[in-house]
C-alpha cells in the first residue's frame, strides 16, 4: 500500500469516528437529560462507554464540509527528536502535537483553563468579563481584531471591551484578523492576518500577544514557520463543546464541558464568547465545579481547580517532560514489537491514536443586539 493512499485511508477513517462521535455525544445528550447527582450523572456517562471515547487524542483535523461530511484541514506535525529543556518557549517550534498535549495539561491534575475565542464583541463579551470578575477567574482570550478596525460605534466598543479584558488580568491571545483557513491563504496572506491582528491589539493595549490560536486548529507550515520567526506559542484546546452548533443551547454547551472536564480531569475549555449561550454555560459550568468539589472534599477526593491563565502556563511546561517520556516509551515499544517480526500495518501509527474532530466558530458573527 503506498504512503499517500494510505494517508487517505487514515483520513477517512479519522473522518468517520469524529461522525460517529459525534453521533454518539448526542444521543448521550438526549439521554442524560434526568436529574442526577453530577457525580452519578459522570458515573453514568462512563459506563456509557463515554470514558473510552472521551480518551481520544487528536493527531488529524476534520471540519464538516458544505455537505454535513467530515473534511480532513489538517494535520498533525510530530515534534522534534531532540528538545532543549527547559525551552525559552513551551512549544518553540511551533508543533501542532505539542499544542495538543500543553493543552490537555498535566495529566490527572484537575486543572481547569478557561479560553474564549473570536471576539471581543460587545452585548457578549463584556457580560462574560463581569461573570469573570465574581468568580475571580482568569482565562484567555484568542480575539480577531477586524471589530476594531471595523466602522464606529463597533471599532470604539471592541477596542474598549479588548482594553477592559487586558486590565482585568485575562491573557490575550492572536486569533488572525478575519478567522480565515489560513492554509488556504498563501503566504503572505497568512503573515497579514497573523501580523496585522497583533497591531491592533498593540495599538489597543501597548503589547504584542505571545499566544496564537490559528481558526479552527487549521495549519500548515506556513503557519508553523510564521508562529516560529515571531517567537509566538502555538496554544490549542483538550475541550470543545463545538458551542456554536448548539444555537440558544447552554445547557447542553454546559453539560458538554462538564462531561469533557470530568473525562479528562481537566484541560483547556474552549468557549466562544461571541454566543450568548455560550457565556450563559459559564456560570452553569462553575455552578457544577463548585458542587462537585464539595462533594469531593467530603469524601477525601482531589478536587478540580480553576487555574489562572499564567499559572496553567507554567503547569504545562511541568507536562512537556511527561509528554516526551510517553513519546520515548512508545517508540521502545514499537522498537521491541518489530524485533518480534510481528507484522505491522503501515497505515497506522503504533502510538497514534485516533482523531478527534474539530470545529471552530464560522465567519465572523454579527453583534448580537
Ligand atoms: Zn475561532
Amino acid at each position: 500500500m503506498s504512503r499517500s493512499r494510505a494517508q487517505v485511508l487514515a483520513f477517512r477513517a479519522a473522518a468517520l469516528l469524529a461522525v460517529l462521535s459525534a453521533i454518539a455525544t448526542g444521543a448521550i445528550m438526549a439521554i442524560s437529560n434526568t436529574r442526577r447527582t453530577p457525580e452519578a450523572h459522570r458515573e453514568a456517562l462512563v459506563d456509557a462507554g463515554v470514558r473510552a471515547r472521551m480518551r481520544v487524542r487528536p493527531r488529524m483535523i476534520v471540519a464538516q464540509g458544505d455537505g454535513g461530511g467530515a473534511e480532513p484541514i489538517g494535520t498533525v506535525i510530530p515534534p522534534a527528536d531532540e528538545v532543549s529543556w527547559p525551552p525559552p518557549l513551551l512549544n518553540p517550534e511551533a508543533h501542532l502535537r505539542t499544542a495538543w498535549d500543553l493543552s490537555m495539561g498535566r495529566p490527572g491534575a484537575r486543572e481547569v483553563l478557561f479560553s474564549f475565542d473570536d471576539g471581543p464583541n460587545p452585548g457578549t463579551t463584556d457580560r462574560l468579563l463581569r461573570m469573570l470578575e465574581q468568580a475571580q477567574i482568569h482565562a484567555v482570550f484568542f480575539v480577531c481584531g477586524w471589530r476594531m478596525e471595523a466602522e464606529e460605534p463597533l471599532r470604539t466598543r471592541a477596542r474598549n471591551i479588548l482594553r477592559d479584558t487586558a486590565a482585568a488580568g485575562h491573557i490575550i491571545g492572536n486569533h488572525t484578523v478575519h478567522h480565515r483557513v489560513l492554509p488556504q491563504l498563501t503566504a503572505a496572506q497568512i503573515a497579514y492576518e497573523i501580523d496585522h491582528n497583533a497591531d491592533l491589539i498593540e495599538e489597543v493595549l501597548g503589547e504584542r500577544p505571545h499566544l496564537m490560536r490559528p481558526p479552527y486548529g487549521a495549519y500548515n507550515e506556513d503557519v508553523r514557520r510564521h508562529i516560529v520567526a515571531l517567537h509566538n506559542e502555538l496554544w490549542l484546546w483538550s475541550i470543545d463543546p463545538h458551542d456554536y452548533l448548539v444555537v440558544g443551547d447552554s445547557e447542553t454547551v454546559a453539560q458538554r464541558v462538564i462531561l469533557g472536564i470530568a473525562n479528562h480531569a481537566g484541560g483547556t475549555v474552549l468557549l466562544h464568547d461571541t454566543h450568548a449561550w455560550s457565556v450563559n454555560a459559564v456560570p452553569k459550568i462553575l455552578r457544577w465545579l463548585h458542587d462537585t468539589n464539595r462533594e469531593r472534599q467530603e469524601q477525601g477526593r482531589p478536587v478540580y481547580e480553576i487555574l489562572d491563565a499564567p499559572r496553567y502556563l507554567e503547569g504545562a511546561r511541568t507536562r512537556l517532560p511527561m509528554i516526551h517520556a510517553a513519546e520515548a516509551q512508545a517508540q521502545a515499544q514499537t522498537r521491541t514489537r518489530d524485533a518480534g517480526h510481528e507484522p505491522v500495518d503501515a497505515s497506522v501509527e503504533p502510538t497514534a491514536p485516533p482523531a478527534m474532530a474539530v470545529y471552530d466558530a464560522g465567519a465572523p458573527d454579527p453583534i448580537d443586539p
